[in-house]
């Protein structure tokens, strides 16, 4: 039996991921059929199309074109238009990753969806598309985050959980997940750094942007807890401006964040700080890996900074990546002032250099693959 897979993307954080699934199914063609769904979600093209083009993903199959909304709305217009996708493709299964308002309402409509006919999952009939969930498990306790209901709720709906570290495995056998449903597989998305970490060392962005390797802090910010709230977004603004007197401080702006800072007249203080666009893929990954020190809120980018050795501060108050702190090279700086000053200034007297945590070795989508193959023969 050749299995039709959908695939859904809805931002950025999910083309990585999505990137390294394609590479494997893509030596299986006699296995599987793809069909590639981008729901539109993010869709500025920096952080869509151009970005795709870069990580060599197929053009999407399907784009729903949903755009920004409220949550409910967001999810609700994914649903409408992902269940009319269900219908036209027929799929046996469908792939969905990270924690995104897309990645929930498509794990909604695919687990109330029956196909026409009857197909095999693990020798037995069935009619509902099996769901499979890329980078299962991660919890963050909070539930404040809207990432961390999209997580549990795809959790719960999910046939197959492929899990990125040993934490995930731990919170989904305390919520009672049997274990013939979860797979510790490895880091998708680092599987993509690594495939493309000697081209993106080839990025000019650094003689671009005038930056020398080691000598600036690379900043990302985008989490609604961090940037919505306005004094939230000042107290961090105003912390930076002071670590950007010692080292210039390059801030790759989120289309999220520019919205709240213009409507709240921030702006850096010093000149120290450089604010671009939202930069390609190849060009970030240049700026992670040269920089002297990363602050971010972003999930990706804590997991990415561990395998490039470079040390990470996150701006939040937990993470739902652990084993960046206990093994990696990322420590939480909070979200005061005392908190970040506090990890910087410990950083600069004894940098973390970690190790690369187990399974994290370029091959995950490869485990992810040999799993479906398995499942539906
Ligand atoms: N990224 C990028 N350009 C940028 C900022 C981030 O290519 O200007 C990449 C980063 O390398 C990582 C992904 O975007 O692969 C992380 O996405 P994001 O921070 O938006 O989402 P999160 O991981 O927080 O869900």
């Amino acid at each position: 039996m050749r299995v039709k897979l959908v695939c859904v993307a809805g931002g950025r954080p999910n083309f990585p991921k999505l990137a390294a699934l394609f590479r494997a199914l893509g030596t299986r063609p006699e296995r599987f059929e793809t069909c590639f769904v981008h729901t539109g979600q993010h869709s500025d093209p920096r952080m869509s199309k151009l970005f795709c083009e870069e990580l060599g993903l197929p053009a999407p199959s399907v784009d729903l074109g949903v755009g920004s909304a409220t949550h409910a709305v967001q999810v609700a217009e994914v649903m409408r238009r992902f269940e009319a996708v269900l219908q036209s493709e027929q799929p046996q299964g469908v792939v969905v990753a990270g924690d995104l308002n897309s990645t929930l309402a498509c794990a909604l409509a695919t687990s109330k969806f029956f196909r026409d006919e009857p197909f095999l999952f693990q020798g037995m009939p069935r009619r509902r598309p099996v769901l499979a969930h890329l980078e299962a498990g991660l919890r963050s306790f909070d539930d404040d985050m809207p990432e961390e209901i999209n997580r549990r709720v795809t959790d719960c709906l999910s046939d197959l959980l492929f899990v990125s570290e040993p934490s995930g495995e731990t919170n989904l056998r305390r919520e009672g997940v049997a274990p013939e449903r979860h797979h510790l597989v490895g880091n998708v998305m680092i599987d993509t750094l690594l495939h493309l970490k000697e081209r993106a060392s080839r990025s000019e962005v650094l003689a671009r942007l005038g930056l020398e390797p080691r000598s600036y802090a690379l900043l990302t910010l985008h989490r609604p807890n961090n940037v919505d709230d306005e004094r939230q977004l000042r107290t961090l603004l105003d912390t930076l401006d002071e670590i950007a007197i010692e080292l210039p401080v390059v801030f790759p702006v989120h289309p999220r964040t520019r919205a709240r800072l213009e409507a709240a007249r921030i702006r850096p203080r010093s000149d120290r700080f450089l604010l671009t666009e939202p930069l390609g893929y190849l060009d970030f990954v240049k700026l992670e890996a040269s920089a002297k020190v990363v602050l971010t809120d972003s999930g990706g980018v804590q997991d990415e900074t561990t395998v490039l050795g470079v040390p990470c501060i996150t701006l939040r108050n937990n993470t739902e990546r652990p084993v960046t702190v206990t093994e990696g090279t990322n420590v939480l700086g909070h979200t005061t002032r005392e908190g970040i000053l506090g990890a910087y200034a410990a950083l600069r007297s004894e940098p973390r250099s970690g190790r690369v945590p187990r399974s994290w070795d370029g091959n995950a989508a490869e485990r992810v693959a040999r799993v479906l193959e398995q499942v539906f023969s």
